[in-house]
């Protein structure tokens, strides 16, 4: 290449997946990947973010809501109302749940989470209350372990 010569000094190293060209320090951080397919081999963390959950113990707790929220909501009947609950709760129980786990600081109040859990299975049956009876029980997990 034209510009080799430059970059002799630089010492990079090749990305593990994709085979771009990068330093050896971001290497080091990734275990010999770029940074982003660091990321996307990762649910989206970066390697401080990683160290931070597994530090905190609640890595499993992330892999774990992940697998969940890729499997999604069980097909229901046309019962709008409880699909109209959904809608409006389910993201904001994902988003208090991820956010905490991928940024979190402090406690997790998974309190209102338990709040709408409870209003939504009173209206659901079959899978649909099995599923969220899952999220609740993680909810309480979550709230478990960051009380310390
Ligand atoms: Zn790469």
């Amino acid at each position: 290449m034209f510009q080799h010569g430059k970059q002799v000094q630089e010492k990079k190293v090749n990305c593990g997946k994709c085979d771009v060209l990068i330093l050896r320090a971001t290497f080091d951080k990734t275990g010999g990947f770029c940074m982003p397919c660091f990321m996307e081999l990762n649910n989206g963390l970066r390697p401080t973010e990683l160290d931070a959950l597994k530090e905190k113990g609640l890595f499993e707790y992330f892999n774990r809501w992940n697998i969940f929220v890729k499997n999604g909501v069980p097909k229901i009947k046309r019962n709008l109302s409880v699909i109209d609950k959904l809608n409006h709760y389910l993201p904001v129980i994902n988003a208090s749940i991820s956010g905490y786990l991928r940024f979190g600081k402090g406690s997790f109040d998974g309190h209102k989470n338990s709040e709408l859990l409870v209003e939504l299975k009173v209206s659901s049956e079959g899978e649909l209350l099995e599923f969220l009876s899952e999220v609740e029980r993680f909810n309480n997990e979550l709230m478990n372990v960051t009380k310390k």
